[in-house]
Order: C-alpha cells, then structure tokens, then sequence
C-alpha cells in the first residue's frame, strides 16, 4: 500500500527505498471478528479461494487480505503513480509495528480452510455449521 518512493526521499518515515514493495503486493481490509458459528462458516468459505487469507494483527484485528499486487507497481518495485497514490498508502508503514520490511504485521494467518479449522479446534470452538431441519410448514395442509 505504501510507495517504493525515489532514491532520494527523507530518511524518515519506512525504509521504502530499500524494500521489494511488500505491501503493494496485496490488500486486506477489516472484518468483524468471526463470533457465532455462521461467522466461521463464512471465513472458511473466504479461505476456499485461491491467493485469500485471512489474519490476526498484533492488536488482535481480523483481516481479509486478497494476494493481488497493485496495477500500479512497476517491474521495478516502484510506484508509478507515487505523487497521486492513494491515502491508505501514505499513510502505511508510518505507526510503529505497521510495516512489513521489518517483519510479518499478522499475528496468526490463515492460508486455507483447513488451517482455520485446526486453529478453531485448538481454541476448542465449535465451527461446525449446520442448516437447521425446516419444519413443515404452518397451516399448509398434507
Ligand atoms: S498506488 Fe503505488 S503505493 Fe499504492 S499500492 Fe499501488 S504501487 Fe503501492
Ligand atoms: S513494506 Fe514498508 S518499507 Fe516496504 S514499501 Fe511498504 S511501507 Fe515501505
């Protein structure tokens, strides 16, 4: 999300200028926390799809993350619309802990279902979701 900005941008800030873009190579976005066993079911649904994963930051946020890389990033691991990138990318990398060059953002990361699954197991939460039997309905006749 953040610009491998020119070789000569401020020291300050995220070491951009050193670094393969990192987090130009995907987004995520925030969900809920999965909460009920519906929740689970959609996640692991999330987690059937190819280059979707889903994460636990360091502060214990969910997030879906979609292994896509931005239709702006060059060959070159730079940024071809550095002076107009959006906000998200200004802002990436700037609070301490938010920047991948200096090691994984996520906490626990779920690639597949099945690793999903195992880590509900662990939590000894049950996730298996199950459509409840519909009655006959009222005041039809046989
Ligand atoms: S717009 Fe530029 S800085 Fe933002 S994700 Fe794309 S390549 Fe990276
Ligand atoms: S991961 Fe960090 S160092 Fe690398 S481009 Fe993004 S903000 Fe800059």
């Amino acid at each position: 999300m953040t610009p491998k900005p020119p070789p000569k941008a401020p020291a300050a800030g995220p070491p951009c200028a050193d670094c393969p873009a990192l987090c130009c190579r995907y987004l995520a976005t925030e969900i809920d926390r999965p909460r009920c066993k519906r929740d689970y079911d959609d996640i692991r649904w999330y987690l059937l799809h190819r280059a979707v994963s889903v994460f636990l930051d360091a502060d214990g946020a969910w997030f879906l993350a979609f292994e896509s890389p931005c239709r702006e990033l060059d060959e070159a691991g730079r940024c071809r619309c550095y002076a107009t990138r959006p906000r998200l990318c200004r802002a990436h990398g700037q609070a301490a802990g938010s920047c991948e060059f200096h090691g994984p953002l996520h906490r626990v990361r779920f690639s597949t279902a099945e690793e999903f699954e195992h880590w509900l197991d662990a939590q000894g939460l049950d996730w298996r979701y199950r459509e409840r039997p519909r009655g006959r309905e009222r005041g039809r006749s046989a």
